[in-house]
């Protein structure tokens, strides 16, 4: 059906609250998709019956035979083996505990399959087929949950010893910050990342300043997104305003220290705190710009992801299509 070297691939985001399915051309285009929960409480068996269910609804929806693919791959939140195709211990999916996710698709479908980390993923995603592409120093930023990061040096993914380089969300920005899951203090993503800019808001309301966000909160049991700060920031909201401002203070930290450390090229912004925009972009780009090194300030540009929510999705297809050769 397809000529050997336009095959499609299949690739899959396998997220903590959803996974998207995808079939992609080797243009980039996402052909169709599927989009479901993961409904993460179900465990490992139950979520790869239901992520393998929606690949074999895309196929047959595509009139594709597995045969016609150049591949399939998973792209997965949390650490991943990516030589042993395992995924250990994601933090957003209890229950899984070195599992052999790669294989497992392998053997249903035998063809050539591959498993690599999301953030990993977004960056190959950005390079091949978003915003950095052309760009030899490359780096992805995830802003969500946590902070995700992956690295393209000289035109190829680093992984690093053992396929781990990238966290940046736990790089320290303050010894003395409050504790982090993984056991160090005032890591990064515990001040940039979209939890981190929910939780200074309740903190603000909390000590009874005056907000807008105070009434939604109420509605919504106490809960209020990045989504909602955003809009109310625009609405000129004093907590919302601050609570950005001191989010992006931090964002413009961490990155003055892979600036300096990587001197990249570009830097892509991506996740869904990123969907804020210039009012946390800005503050955090002009903080590279005050405290670089001014020569690798000036060769960096730092621009949003090209890619949105398909990052993982268009990184995982991108990943097969160079059969996991890194
Ligand atoms: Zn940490």
């Amino acid at each position: 059906m397809f000529k050997n070297e336009r095959r499609p691939v299949v690739a899959i985001d396998l997220g903590g609250t959803k996974i998207i399915a995808a079939l992609v051309s080797v243009n980039g285009e996402i052909v169709d998709r599927e989009r479901i929960l993961t409904l993460a409480n179900e465990g490992p068996e139950t979520i790869i019956e239901r992520m393998l269910g929606a690949v074999d609804r895309l196929l047959e929806r595509q009139g594709i035979q597995v045969g016609d693919l150049k591949g399939i791959c998973v792209a997965a939140a949390g650490p991943v083996d990516m030589k042993k195709g395992i995924v250990s211990t994601p933090p957003h999916l209890p229950g899984w505990y070195a599992v052999p996710l790669r294989d497992i698709v392998r053997d249903r479908y035998g063809i050539d399959s591959y498993l690599i980390n999301d953030a990993r993923a977004a960056v190959l995603g950005e390079h091949r087929f978003g915003a950095g592409k052309g760009v030899n120093n490359l780096i992805c930023i995830t802003l969500g949950t946590g902070i995700g990061g992956g690295f393209i040096t000289n035109g190829q993914l680093y992984l690093g010893e053992v396929g781990g380089a990238g966290e940046v969300g736990h790089m320290t920005i303050d010894v003395n910050g409050p504790r982090c899951p993984c056991g160090n203090t005032g890591c990064w993503e515990l001040f940039a990342s979209g939890t981190a800019l929910e939780r200074e808001v309740s903190r603000q309301l909390v000590s009874g300043d005056t907000s807008a966000l105070t009434d939604i909160a109420k509605k919504k049991g106490g809960i209020v997104t990045s989504v909602d700060i955003a809009e109310a920031a625009r609405n000129g909201d004093v907590v919302a305003i601050k609570a950005i401002a001191w989010s992006a203070r931090y964002l413009g930290v961490g990155l003055v220290n892979l600036v300096n450390l990587f001197n990249p090229g570009m830097i892509v912004i991506g996740g869904g705190l990123s969907k804020i925009g210039n009012i946390l972009l800005e503050p955090a780009i002009q903080v590279v710009r005050d405290k670089a090194f001014r020569v690798l300030s000036n060769a960096v540009r730092i621009v949003p992801s090209d890619l949105g929510d398909d990052a993982g999705v268009l990184g995982a297809a991108a990943f097969t299509f160079i059969k996991g050769e890194i």
